[in-house]
């Protein structure tokens, strides 16, 4: 399959890999990003620059929640899918600019969603998180698990649009996946997220806060693997789909929820270890409480994925690891 797509936070980590890949896959890409400065947005212009040479590449600086300018947007060239990448994300941050989450995931998300109404487009896509799963659940985090204990407002806004995608598909008929990332790490990473972090002050020789005392699990998936799911589910829009056959109004929306992890979470006492050994430098460890809005583990069921796309994430940590950083290395050499 291929066509015109919009990839929506395209100067991001994960919206710059699939725009990449995409891009090879033979598809048409426009893209949009607000390039904000929740961390360095020189980083950000520097993946926009490897795709800005390639002919079927078009991008507009654009923020999700400027109703005139999405319009106009949706108003273009048809799209024949959406994916929407766009959005504040971190769980921490959350805490202290609440405004900037809701502006963006909610109110922008709603931009979206109105574009591709009024378009029609085949399958819009979205990023949601594996913290919709807050801290009630039970291990692994299956897409049938009840999600309604978010314990950060970042949580809080990606719940609310799958909710908010899942009564447009019901309203309009607009098939569209939810996709859960869980915890993506690798080249082209976002500075705010631990193992960046983490690099940065071993190399340094500072300290690395390490929160509850490092009594934490992550299922940390590797970008390669995210993207591989995200391609494969495009192709994938979900159908309607009778829930009595005789009523009209009983179908079930086209819409669907999706577990992008690698299904084996690791003790982060023994992500610091691999890290070490990468970098071939020990870390000076700051033992800190548990913080507010964090969950003590994540681990996803990816039984679903599996069987709609035959593909789960896979890699190893130590190998995705070592590959950040190789890239790391070349990139602040
Ligand atoms: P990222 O911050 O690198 O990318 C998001 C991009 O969206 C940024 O370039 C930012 O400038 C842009 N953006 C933010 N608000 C915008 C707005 N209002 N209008 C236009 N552009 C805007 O994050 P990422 O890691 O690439 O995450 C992509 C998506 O996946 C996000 O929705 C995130 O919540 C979700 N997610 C990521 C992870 C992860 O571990 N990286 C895990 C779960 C979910």
């Amino acid at each position: 399959m291929e066509g015109r797509i919009l990839i929506t936070g395209a100067a991001g980590f994960i919206g710059f890999h699939l725009a990449r890949r995409l891009l090879a896959d033979g598809w048409v890409v426009s893209a949009i990003d607000n390039l904000n400065d929740y961390y360095d947005p020189g980083l950000k212009r520097d993946r926009l620059a490897q795709l800005e040479g390639h002919p079927a590449f078009q991008f507009q600086p654009l923020d999700l929640a400027d109703r005139g300018g999405m319009r106009t947007l949706f108003a273009g060239p048809h799209f024949d899918v959406v994916v929407n990448l766009a959005a504040q994300a971190g769980v921490r941050h959350s805490l202290k600019a609440p405004h900037s989450y809701v502006d963006s995931n909610v109110v922008g998300f709603l931009n979206v969603l109105e574009g591709c109404r009024a378009q029609g487009v085949d399958h819009l896509l979205f990023a949601s998180s594996s913290s919709v799963y807050g801290a009630n659940n039970r291990l692994p985090y299956s897409v049938h698990d009840p999600v309604d204990h978010p314990v950060s407002l970042y949580a809080a806004t990606k719940r609310a649009g799958e909710l908010m995608a899942h009564s447009y598909a019901h309203l309009y008929g607009i098939p569209s996946t939810g996709l859960r990332f869980f915890t993506v790490y690798g080249p082209w990473g976002r500075p705010d997220m631990a193992y960046f972090s983490f690099t940065q002050k071993i190399l340094a020789g500072q300290p690395i806060p390490v929160f509850n005392h490092g009594q934490m699990q992550r299922d940390y998936t590797y970008i390669d693997d995210i993207i591989e799911g995200v391609a494969r589910l495009i192709p994938h829009a979900p159908e309607a789909q009778d829930i009595w056959p005789e009523d009209p109004a009983s179908s079930a929306a086209p819409f669907c929820i999706q577990n992008i992890g690698n299904h084996t979470p690791v003790a982060l006492t023994d992500f610091i270890h691999i890290l070490e050994e990468c970098l071939g430098k020990s870390a000076q460890i700051e033992w800190l409480p548990m913080q507010d809005g964090d969950v003590v583990a994540t681990y996803a069921d990816v039984t679903e994925l599996q069987q709609s796309v035959g593909f789960a994430p896979d890699t190893p940590l130590r190998a995705g690891l070592q590959r950040f950083v190789t890239w790391y290395r070349q990139y602040y050499g």
